[in-house]
């Protein structure tokens, strides 16, 4: 019935009076790495409880691999999922956890001790925690324990996997090791995955596609460069990126564009275009020019508010017409705060959005340039 292998088809949970989950559909293909990506309570977790079995919807219908698995128990869906509060056996070894879900149903899988025994000490190699096997979970820091709780997962091959903040408690670096080592295992076995994170460089790093939410809906599904070089809403401009889309509230009339700091005439093309909206600019659109090199009509004046120094490149915060606007440059340009400077903005990468709705109006107006 459908060609997706995980399929959620209008998705609804409510609880009690908190709609956590609000007609969410998605089609994630198979072996296909898909990344859910929102805020804080913004419904990840229930979505991800939903495709498990742990929660039932209150409206819409969830498919593996063609089946209908919306009334079907946990245990018969063919999913592995690590949870965000690890949930592992206290009283049994490392080895024994990872191990478990191998032994628990060893007789279907055909597996000698000696399989199981390889699996886990492949999965735990690669998790950096081969020298822990011995040891019980309370004697395991937090970022060991979330470690073992991703090998249990991972040492199975399950029609989905599913991962809720998996690496959420490692420090930076191993969690930049562990990633890749993800990304290469789930690219080598295949296995479908949806990966629960509020973090955009993780979502961007791993994802072959991301699924942006917020309150409960699914705002945008795309590619990693897409859902960066397209936003289709403002809460998706602003999420993702670091720093993200400057958004400026801007306002239309027939032939004038009036933003913070500065108005630029409207084209003809662009007539259809009234009242307030969002203008959504990259900080790496915005180029700080000397004015010897363009005219004035072409820039924009703006006050140096400060600089952020990032090693390879800065983020000079200037402001314009009273907002912080931020721009990205690998120059060092020895701006000191209150300096002037002059603002080349590249309005063919532009968006704008509805100050409504938040959805996108599309790119901005390539005629501006003109
Ligand atoms: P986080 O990243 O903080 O884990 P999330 O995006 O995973 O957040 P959910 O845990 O799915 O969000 O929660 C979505 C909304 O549903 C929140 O408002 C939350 O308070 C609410 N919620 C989740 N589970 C329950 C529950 N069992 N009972 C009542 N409300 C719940």
């Amino acid at each position: 019935m459908t060609s997706a292998f995980l399929k959620l088809d209008r998705v609804t949970k409510r609880f009690r009076n908190v709609i956590a989950v609000d007609k969410a559909s998605l089609d994630v293909g198979k072996g296909e790495l898909l990344v859910l990506l929102g805020p804080s309570g913004c419904g990840k977790t229930t979505t991800l409880r939903i495709i498990a079995g742990l929660e039932t919807p209150d409206e819409g219908r969830v498919y593996i691999d063609g089946v209908d698995v919306t009334d079907m128990e946990p245990g018969d869906r063919d999913v592995s999922m690590v949870f965000q509060d690890y949930a592992l056996y206290p009283h049994m070894s490392v080895f024994d956890n990872i191990a478990f879900p191998l032994t628990v149903k060893r007789g279907k899988l055909r597996l000698s001790r000696r399989d199981i025994e390889e699996r886990v000490l492949k999965v735990a190699k690669m998790l950096r925690i081969e020298e822990l096997l011995d040891r019980k979970p309370p004697q395991l820091s937090g970022g060991q324990q979330q470690r073992v709780a991703l090998a249990r997962a991972l040492v199975r091959e399950p029609k989905v996997w599913l991962m809720d903040e998996p690496l959420s408690n490692l420090d930076a670096l191993v969690r930049m090791q562990v990633r890749a080592e993800l990304k290469k295992l789930q690219k080598d076995l295949g296995i479908t995955t949806v990966y629960v994170t509020h973090d955009q460089i993780e979502a961007l790093t791993l994802a072959d596609r991301i699924a942006v939410m917020n309150k409960g809906r699914i705002l945008q599904v795309g590619s990693p460069k897409d859902v960066y070089e397209n936003p289709e809403h403002v809460f998706v401009a602003t999420f993702i990126g670091a720093p993200p889309m400057n958004i400026l509230e801007c306002e239309a009339t027939k032939e004038i564009i009036e933003c913070p700091g500065f108005s630029k005439p409207l084209p003809p093309s662009t007539r259809g275009l009234q009242g307030k909206l969002y203008v959504g600019i990259r900080p790496e659109h915005i180029e700080i020019v000397s004015i010897s090199e363009v005219t004035k009509e072409d820039v924009v004046e703006a006050r140096v508010y400060v600089v952020e120094p990032l090693g390879s490149e800065y983020i000079v915060n200037v402001v314009l017409g009273g907002e912080i606007v931020k721009v990205r440059t690998s120059r060092e340009l020895l701006l000191s705060p209150g300096d002037t400077v002059y603002l080349k903005i590249n309005w063919s990468k532009a968006s704008v959005f509805d100050f409504e709705s938040g959805r996108s109006l599309g790119k901005l107006l390539k005629a501006l340039v003109s």
